[in-house]
């Protein structure tokens, strides 16, 4: 007989619940020894699973003490158990105790695994004892997909392949056909020759021919222990104990090292991998929800985002800006000067910004093309005596197209035709090549410069025609600047003796030297009067401050106002129009272009192109921003609405996530509870689960952004607005958000693992 492998003495094990205590076994005494093979036996509820569990380190006693080759345990941590029932026992479960949704090779190789053994060895290794048990080409079938028989004898693999000295099996023959059954006992009874095998059974009949000794319980105390005789010679142990070569026995060895320490970790991604693999409904499911959550968060989160500047609960005043947009600022360059097409490429060329324009005012200035579309006419009527012709009232009907100049726009962007050269050249999209070439009325209306009520027409031709559909009219920096110089010329006024306060130039290409009009309406037909400048006349030209007073000298000009009878045109009483010559001695050229439209991708965007721009020596502001006055009641209320539901939104979903995915994890508690028995380390068991969470959180948000990212692209709107708000924070936020749910998860369902598996 071999060394002593255990002494059990006087020990004693109670359990206790809220109303009774049992005592499971009461001082025992029993020692055990290499190459022996036992048999436990005693009625049901005798303590046998108990004794056995107390000597597989499963669970604890509570007198008593149990030496392991001379040394107490009583003593030993948890780690310590882990340690010996990973390196000294083999366990054969009542219940197989295996891995459900783990393939055959798998629930062998964890087992070898836990120990630290490396996984393309341990692959050899289980696949060596599924053969020697007889389960060669069930490799790869899953555990729960096994006969009775066949799961038996896995477990049984399990036990041997782990190699220790000590293997305990509790009924390993239970649920098998007797033939089955003997074949496992003799199987038990060989691994017995090297090492110490201690085995229940309530069928000692089938047992007895193979074992050397039979110990039987009886309420918790032993009442027999007999030897039942020797199964070999001394010689032929002695062969044997050449033969226990351990292949693995160097690599439990370095356990401790930082090597080892590593490839816990990959194996606790194998273990998740297992996992994954082995339940690929669950992994789905699992994944399935997490992406649906990530989907949502995202979208949450991103309102919060979008909804940050609250100044879109403002209400927009026209006074300073009449287009309203929220991707228009206007940039001055610091030195004041006009802006050249270099400048202009410049910003052209910054992130996220759209197209320049250098004749800002212009963008302010409402233009009506179509006929029916963007103005009506009203004729004359027969009271009036004047003609349809002469008497033509315009009503203008679409206030939201305004004037951008050519500056937006390239050759490429033509379909047809050429770019403006000229003051009254355009283009412009449309569907019939026929407008190609001929001549639009065009009416332009400067409500910021020349008041509500006035207007001024221009036939214009068409010579390109744009690719792309869209209703904007691209006009010259020659059209848009006059049409708004005023405006860069806020200093000045141009007026006429006392009558009229204010005139706006306009030139008239067909006018030469001082020859000059005015409005049709300044002559009444009815009453015959007269009332606007006709004949030689002086205009004054006046410079005023800030303040409105005027400095400065005034300058006077002579010019010679036509009757209007001769021409009637289309413009109100305020325009005067003139010949380019008198128009530039009003206005300089070089007094131009010196504030531009920057149009951007999005609102989003508007603090991060302005500080581009000041860095490169602009200074710029949004147009949106000053031109937003109070706050709106209902707008403000909305966005708050908002808000709230996408914090609670998200605390919601985190709570809802963390309960679905505990109760998705409780689930694999028995799983956990076996990778416990086979001596895997608390340490590594709490890594598979955030493994594996990892694995599945990672999928659900690059799923979520790739899909949604693809939905922006293939055009879904409200996701293009909002995702312009996403900066490289909103990511980090979701991801954080996404993992921090998942990990905490894990946590929790970590601390009540522990709690369960201490029991
Ligand atoms: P056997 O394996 O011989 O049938 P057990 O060792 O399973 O017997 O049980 C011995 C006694 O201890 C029985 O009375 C049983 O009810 C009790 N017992 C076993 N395990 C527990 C437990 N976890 N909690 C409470 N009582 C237990
Ligand atoms: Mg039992």
């Amino acid at each position: 007989m071999g060394k002593e492998k255990i002494i059990l003495k006087d020990i004693c094990k109670s359990y206790y619940s809220e109303t009774t205590v049992t005592q499971a076994l009461h001082r025992i005494n029993l020692s055990f020894s290499e190459g022996e093979f036992v048999a436990i036996t005693g009625e049901s509820g005798s303590g046998k699973s108990t004794l056995l569990r107390i000597i597989g380190g499963t669970d604890a006693f509570d007198e008593g003490e149990m030496f392991v080759d001379g040394e107490t345990t009583s003593q030993y941590d948890e780690e310590e158990w882990e340690e010996y029932r990973r390196n000294e026992i083999g366990y054969v479960f009542q219940d197989y105790s295996l891995l459900g949704h783990y393939s055959a090779l798998a629930n062998v190789m964890s087992a070898l695994l836990v120990m630290g053994i490396r996984q393309e060895q341990a692959e050899e290794i289980a696949a060596e004892y599924l053969e020697q048990v007889g389960l060669k080409g069930y490799e790869n079938q899953k555990a729960s997909k096994l006969s009775s028989g066949q799961k038996q004898r896995l477990s049984i693999a399990r036990a041997l392949a782990k190699n220790t000295g000590i293997i305990v099996a509790d009924e390993p023959t239970g649920n098998l056909d007797s033939e089955t059954g003997e074949q496992i006992i003799r199987l038990l009874r060989d691994l017995s020759k090297e090492r110490l095998v201690i085995m229940v059974t309530h069928n000692y009949e089938q047992a007895e021919a193979y074992v050397t000794r039979k110990v039987r319980l009886h309420d918790g105390v032993v009442v027999s222990d007999v030897n039942v005789g020797q199964k070999q010679t001394k010689k032929e142990q002695g062969q044997q104990e050449k033969m226990k070569e351990r292949p693995h026995d160097s690599q439990v060895d370095v356990q401790a090292s930082f090597g080892s320490l590593l490839r816990r970790d990959k194996n606790a991604a194998y273990f998740a991998r297992m996992n994954r693999r082995g339940q690929k409904g669950r992994a789905f499911l699992f994944t399935a929800f997490l992406f649906v959550v990530s989907v949502v968060s995202f979208l949450f989160i991103g309102e919060l985002y979008f909804q940050a500047d609250d100044i879109f609960t403002k209400e927009y005043s026209e006074a300073a800006f009449k287009k309203k947009s929220q991707v228009r600022l206007v940039a001055k360059r610091n030195d004041g000067k006009e802006f050249t097409q270099e400048d202009i490429e410049k910003i052209g060329a910054v992130h996220n910004v759209e197209m320049v324009d250098s004749c800002d005012y212009a963008n302010d200035i409402n233009f009506y093309l179509e006929e029916g579309e963007d103005y009506r006419y009203a004729y004359g009527s027969e009271q009036s005596g004047l003609s349809d012709k002469e008497f033509r009232i315009v009503s203008f009907l679409n206030k939201d197209k305004f004037m951008m100049s050519t500056d937006c726009i390239s050759k490429e962007d033509l379909r047809k035709g050429r770019m403006p050269e000229s003051r009254n050249e355009v283009v412009l999209y449309s569907s019939d090549e026929k407008i190609l070439g001929s001549e639009v009325m065009c009416y332009f209306q400067a409500v910021n410069i020349w008041g509500p009520n006035e207007y001024y027409g221009k036939n214009l031709t068409v010579v390109g025609l744009l690719k792309e559909e869209t209703r904007q009219v691209y006009f010259t920096r020659e059209l848009c600047n006059m049409l708004s110089q005023r405006m860069d010329y806020a200093e000045y006024h141009v007026s006429y003796a006392d009558k009229n306060p204010e005139f706006f130039p306009m030139i008239a290409e067909e006018l030469s030297g001082n020859d000059a009009k005015v409005s049709f309406k300044f002559y009444d037909r009815r009453s015959g009067l007269i009332e606007g400048p006709f004949g030689e006349t002086i205009l004054r030209f006046d410079e005023f401050n800030k303040e409105g007073t005027v400095t400065g000298e005034s300058k006077n000009y002579e010019i010679n106002v036509l009757s209007p009878k001769e021409e009637p045109h289309e413009m109100t009483q305020k325009m005067l129009e003139v010949s380019e010559e008198v128009f530039y001695q009003f206005y300089p050229r070089e007094r131009e272009n010196r504030q531009a439209s920057v149009y951007i991708t999005s609102y989003a965007k508007t603090d991060s192109v302005i500080r581009q721009l000041k860095e490169m020596g602009y200074e710029a502001k949004s147009t949106y921003r000053v031109s937003v006055t109070d706050y709106e009641e209902e707008r403000v209320n909305e966005r708050l609405t908002i808000l709230g539901i996408s914090i609670i939104g998200l605390v919601v979903i985190f709570l809802a996530e963390i309960l679905v995915l505990r109760s998705f994890m409780k689930i694999r508690i028995k799983d956990f509870q076996v990778l416990k028995f086979i001596g895997m380390r608390m340490e590594l068991l709490r890594k598979i689960s955030y493994f594996e969470i990892f694995v599945y959180c990672l999928t659900a948000v690059i799923a979520a952004i790739v899909v949604m990212w693809g939905l922006r692209i293939a055009g879904v709107l409200f996701l293009q607005e909002m995702m312009w708000y996403y900066r490289f924070s909103t990511y980090v936020v979701f991801v954080l958000y996404n993992f921090a749910a998942g990990f905490l998860t894990v946590f929790f369902f970590n601390k009540l693992l522990t709690g369960r598996l201490k029991e």
